[in-house]
């Protein structure tokens, strides 16, 4: 029986090469037509249930597996996200972007290589596949989202069935040696909503504040007080960030503004703190403005939730890694990260696993660029481990009896 890891070192060579020609060429945001075709061509000759997005240049494709099964036929949704940053590569190589300002500097072009690797390994293997699988190729990972809309065109019942359970890797430039694994049971990645507060008064000469309503010493006093309530309101072991990243008031010296405005990132890690930050800067801008006689228009928009690994699914999808690469390639982070990540949304409709790994490409991981560096390299050789792990947690989580998910195998 050949393994999953064998069939992926196999591939290796025209995994690579899908992802330099995808380093290439990068495209940002929900619209992705040359990544798309690439990924159409490279699926092709699968047998494969194909959908495209409507609304967005997605790929969802459905791998039936042949293995016999006694009931409920498990449903695997795997993800890869597909889109670039408006970055301006600095990294020379012969497979650099081509595309001015445009860089794949988050690696997301290594992980639709993998995914493609994962839908080949599981072709190779559909007669020991004792389910289905659903291959999610997400554009708009950095922004606006691709995973909701996503769901929204039907992506946990594409199979017929509901998924299961689903999981993603993330490559990292640096932070771990190459080749390590790493993530966490839990919150593992923030929410992150983007709140603006406008301060209003009125305006007047800069020589006669007490004729206005004067909003920017007001707008200063909401930072530093949402600074205030940040530590005084949340238990530090379950943490919340909020930070002002753009002030904008007036347009000269000596004339007081109308309003003021502050834009903030409010980030937590878990849903009920989420909502109650969301609730305290809007009690905080309305109240400090209101002790001066202004007003504040608090307008929140939702970005993404809280990335959560589900305990059961944490433990067995760790467990497929180190039976994979050994016990040395695994680090449980003590922490969680402040990032957000879109495939959050899917994580809260089905359990799933969020693992990182690093591809690394110098010695020193603390020394070279991180993700969306300019200057961050992937070396691609982690390509074939991470379609590896792809289809091994897949061919593994489909023999699992539904009832009680993987903890039900302990
Ligand atoms: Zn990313």
């Amino acid at each position: 029986m050949t393994s999953t890891v064998d069939l992926a070192q196999r591939l290796g060579p025209r995994l690579v090469a899908l992802r330099r020609t995808l380093h290439r060429h990068p495209e940002v945001g929900l619209h992705l037509p040359v990544t798309q075709a690439a990924v159409l061509d490279a699926l092709a000759g699968l047998g494969l249930e194909v959908t495209t997005g409507e609304a967005l240049s997605s790929v969802v494709a459905v791998l039936r597996g042949t293995a016999p099964v006694e009931g409920h036929r498990p449903v695997v949704l795997l993800r890869g996200d597909m889109d670039a940053l408006p970055v301006t590569e600095e990294v020379e190589a012969d497979h650099a972007s081509a595309v001015s300002g445009v860089m794949h500097a988050c690696g997301h072009d290594l992980h639709v290589a993998a995914l493609v690797g994962a839908a080949h390994v599981l072709h190779e293997l559909r007669d020991e596949l004792a389910g289905d699988v659903v291959l999610m190729f997400q554009p708009g990972e950095e922004g606006p989202g691709g995973a909701e809309p996503m769901l929204r065109e039907g992506l946990l019942d594409v199979a017929g069935r509901r998924v299961d359970a689903a999981y993603a890797v993330h490559v990292t430039a640096a932070e771990r040696p190459f080749g390590v694994w790493f993530s966490r049971p839990g919150p593992l990645m923030a929410s992150a909503d983007e709140v603006r507060v406008t301060v209003r008064g009125a305006g007047g000469h800069g020589s006669a504040p007490h004729h206005a309503l004067d909003p920017v010493p007001v707008a200063c006093e909401v930072v530093l007080a949402l600074q205030s309530a940040v530590t005084r309101r949340f238990d530090v072991f379950d943490p919340v960030v909020v930070t002002a990243g753009r002030i904008a008031a007036g347009t000269v010296n000596n004339v007081i503004p109308d309003d003021a405005v502050v834009e903030l990132t409010v980030r937590a890690l878990s849903a009920r703190h989420r909502a109650e930050a969301l609730a305290v800067v809007r009690q905080v801008a309305e109240g400090v403005s209101g002790a001066h006689g202004l007003t504040a228009d608090v307008v929140v928009d939702h970005g993404y939730p809280v990335t959560r690994n589900d305990e059961s699914e944490y433990s067995f999808a760790r467990e497929v890694v180190i039976d994979l690469f050994g016990g040395q390639r695994w680090t449980e982070m003590p922490n969680p990260e402040m990032g957000s990540e879109d495939m959050s949304f899917v994580m809260d409709e089905v359990p799933g696993a969020y693992l990182f790994v690093s591809a690394c490409a110098g010695p020193d991981p603390t020394a070279v660029p991180d993700n969306h560096s300019p200057r961050a390299v992937f070396d691609d050789a982690v390509v074939p481990d991470v379609a590896a792990a792809l289809a091994e947690l897949a061919l593994r989580r489909c023999r699992i009896p539904a009832a009680g998910g993987p903890g039900s195998l302990d």
